[in-house]
């Protein structure tokens, strides 16, 4: 799962960052409205934490112009907790929001849920077959025997565990896994294929030959 984090005070920015890549999603930034609006709109996220107060162009104003071409889930971060903020935010496109200074966990919570109602799961557990993949605690099972993965490894499943029965091609799996730091060697994706069939199963991911991969 790849994350945009679009906010301006530098020490947050860092934290956030840091604390999200520990969670295992890839991660990008941008310091400002600009910077963030055009990688929102440029590139595919899982989903969008987005601060409202921010130099060159505010988060109202990117909110609207990306909810113009893009689905992607907005967490709004903001520093008032004013009814008329959250208003506007509902009425803007927003799909959740945090008030400031807020709880990591809560942050992790809220971000696990709008990127799962956007997938329109219900819940935190997805089933296939005989692996159970808990999507609060990152963990994967294999009739019910929990099972070891990389956090890339987690990611590739998860991924496309929440696109279940559809095509993903190769094209969408870098953009979502890695982010704009991730240095090519990190990017084996056949590597990533082979070693989660290993644990998981020969078929649990099918390659669609010129397409890409599915999990039917
Ligand atoms: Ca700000």
């Amino acid at each position: 799962m790849r994350i945009l984090i679009v906010e301006d005070e530098p020490d947050l920015l860092r934290s956030l960052a840091q604390a999200l890549r520990e969670e295992g999603y890839a991660v990008d930034t941008a310091p400002d409205g600009e910077e963030g609006f055009y990688k929102a709109d440029n590139y595919g996220y899982d989903a969008i934490c987005l601060d409202v107060m921010l130099p060159k162009m505010d988060g109202w104003e990117i909110l609207k112009r990306l909810r113009k071409t893009k689905k992607t889930p907005v967490l709004m971060l903001t520093a008032r907790d004013q009814t008329r903020d959250r208003v506007r935010g509902l009425d803007t496109g927003a799909d959740d929001y945090l008030v400031k200074p807020f709880d990591l966990d809560e942050l992790f919570a809220r971000l696990r849920s709008i990127i799962r109602r956007s997938a329109n799961k219900t819940t935190n557990e997805i089933q296939i077959g005989d692996v159970k993949i808990d999507t609060a605690a990152r963990n994967v099972f294999v009739k019910d025997k929990l099972v070891e993965l990389t956090a890339r490894e987690y990611a590739l499943v998860e991924f496309m565990a929440l696109h279940r029965g559809e095509v993903v091609t190769r094209t969408q799996l870098y953009e979502h896994l890695f982010d704009e730091n991730d240095e090519t060697l990190s990017n084996l994706l056949d590597v990533h294929v082979s070693n989660v069939r290993k644990k998981l199963g020969a078929e649990f991911i099918v390659t669609r030959r010129g397409h890409g991969y599915c999990i039917e």
